[in-house]
């Protein structure tokens, strides 16, 4: 299981997503950011793989 947290990717806001792997993680942090902080897909996407890469060492 993994988790990223929402304040890890640099918002302020409690939301964790927890997921089986990154594919899941992924598609579930992408759907939390579009809805709760109105970002677009390529303000989020380069920010978000980084931090997932950087959690996985
Ligand atoms: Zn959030």
């Amino acid at each position: 299981m993994k988790s990223l947290s929402c304040r890890d990717i640099g918002f302020d806001c409690n939301y964790t997503v927890r997921a089986e792997n990154d594919c899941e993680l992924f598609a579930k942090g992408e759907r939390h950011v579009f809805n709760a902080h109105g970002l677009r897909e390529e303000e989020f996407t380069p920010k978000f793989n980084e931090k997932i890469k950087f959690e996985d060492q």
